[in-house]
């Protein structure tokens, strides 16, 4: 049989009720949540495409697990489980748990600034890695490739480094002040594309060269890894965990986020490969902050769980259907002419908005717009990735116009069927149909800082229609 079927390799053992409210009331509760779903209570959204962060499903394996946590507050039985799988997947000497990615950023980062004026390089730093170099007083540069920017044409890697550009950036800020070389894997913030094997080496090279250390935020290391097996030149026949292990071999320390490939609700990830100075530093910094070393913020019941969810982010069935589900979504859109970031990434469908409203101002923001129709229409909750998370500019206090106004369809692991990804498909394409009636957004309340969380609404009324009918 064809592998490539989409056939998902589990059976589902338990199940939590969702339920479809009427649209009278949906209209009635997106109207209380100020027009913004991020105010939505979960209860009154039938499908949940918001983040894949900590939404997943654990297997009987890792609930069994839970009942194994050794809640030692130091050097738990559960931690030196976790200790032992995360050596293995990465070949690194020194582990230590962290509540979630960004603990994980708050520990390690301000340790890797030395001096005023330092800054970071990434392919695109992830927004809260980003604020961790702030607020550790260094800067945050990005240097992608600029196919990434591109929404239509193929490329098998956008999410690689500009290495002309990183050269060109280590030159400019000297190879003294770069604390660190941050490849993001898979690329969140530009659409979960991966990173090949060939530019994480050349990255490498370029790194020793100037002797910067390299970092991998790596919340989805092994989508990324399924992402090389099927495109990169000679890896078809490369087992994952070999791939992963590949990849861990191109940097010097390792931060994640459990939430995303750790198939586990809530968790982190310190591991660092031989600095065994930069990992002692750690572990005074990370105890008034995340808990003792061997805990992080995290039970023992967690770290059992997460010991499972490493390995099991790891089978190759798993990531096939889990990159496909994905692609599912996507194609289904695609092929009915709805503008998606292509090639689908790994964990969400990108709907470009600016071209799916041009009449409504980037300021009135279309993505929301969109993003509230689609509940009005389905009960699917996405979200906006726009001008709205953009912000203002700090200086002249104006709305920042992003690069593209997207709609985030963001795929839960082991969650929703294809049934329930078909009813996300139509519910767009319905949502498609009217696209020239859906009307922009005024603040009702505009918070100073992270507005996009708790900012309140007006639609406004465009020529005779009404937004909410
Ligand atoms: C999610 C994510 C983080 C932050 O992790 P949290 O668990 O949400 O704190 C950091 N980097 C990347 C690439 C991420 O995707």
């Amino acid at each position: 049989m064809n592998k490539q079927l989409l056939v998902p390799p589990y059976r589902i053992k338990m199940v939590e009720p969702i339920r479809l409210i009427d649209r009278e009331e949906r209209i009635k509760r997106l109207e209380e949540a100020g027009y913004n779903p991020f105010k939505l209570k979960s209860e009154d959204v039938f499908i949940d495409l918001l983040t894949d962060s900590g939404t997943g499903a654990m297997s009987h394996y890792q609930w069994g697990a839970l009942m194994q946590g050794d809640e030692a507050y130091a050097g738990s039985r559960s931690f030196f489980r976790l200790e032992k799988t995360v050596k293995e997947i990465t070949g690194y000497n020194y582990v230590m748990p962290a509540h979630q990615g960004r603990g994980a950023e708050q520990v390690v980062i301000p340790e890797l600034v030395k001096h005023p004026g330092m800054v970071f390089i990434s392919n695109i730093h992830f927004d809260t890695t980003r604020a961790h170099v702030e607020i550790a007083g260094a800067r945050a540069v990005d240097t992608v490739i600029k196919e990434c920017y591109d929404l239509d044409t193929y490329h098998p890697f956008k999410g690689n480094f500009d290495l002309e550009l990183l050269e060109n950036k280590i030159k400019e800020f000297k190879p003294d002040n770069v604390a660190a070389i941050t490849m993001t894997l898979t690329n969140n913030s530009a659409g979960g594309q991966p990173v090949s094997l060939e530019n994480m080496r050349a990255v490498r090279k370029i790194a020793n060269h100037y002797g910067i250390t390299v970092m991998i935020d790596g919340a989805r290391y092994a989508e990324n890894a399924y992402f090389i097996k099927q495109r990169e030149k000679g890896y078809q026949d490369v087992p994952i965990r070999q791939i992963a292990r590949e990849q861990f071999d191109q940097a010097d320390i390792f931060l994640m986020s459990a939430k995303k490939d750790g198939l586990v609700n809530i968790g982190g990830l310190i591991v660092i490969k031989s600095d065994e100075e930069l990992f002692q530093r750690c572990q005074i910094r990370i105890v008034p902050m995340e808990g003792f070393p061997t805990y992080g913020g995290l039970a023992g019941r967690d770290m059992e769980a997460l010991a499972v969810g490493l390995e099991e982010a790891l089978e190759e069935d798993y990531l096939e259907y889990r990159i496909n589900e994905v692609k599912y979504l996507g194609d289904k859109l695609r092929e009915a002419g709805i503008p998606v970031q292509y090639p689908i990434g790994g964990h969400a469908v990108f709907v470009d908005c600016g071209a799916m409203c041009p009449h409504i101002p980037f300021d009135k923001f279309p993505a929301q717009a969109v993003v509230n129709q689609l509940y009005i229409e389905s009960g699917v909750r996405a979200v906006e990735i726009g001008s709205l998370l953009l912000g203002r500019d700090p200086d002249t206090k104006k709305n920042l116009k992003a690069d593209k106004e997207f709609m985030r369809l963001t795929i839960p692991r082991r969650t929703y069927t294809l049934q329930h990804l078909d009813y996300v498909a139509s519910a767009i394409k319905q949502v498609y149909s009217i696209r020239d009636k859906i009307c922009g957004l005024s603040f009702a309340y505009e918070p100073p800082i992270l507005r996009h969380f708790n900012a309140k609404f007006i639609p406004d009324r465009q020529g005779e229609h009404d937004c909410n009918e």
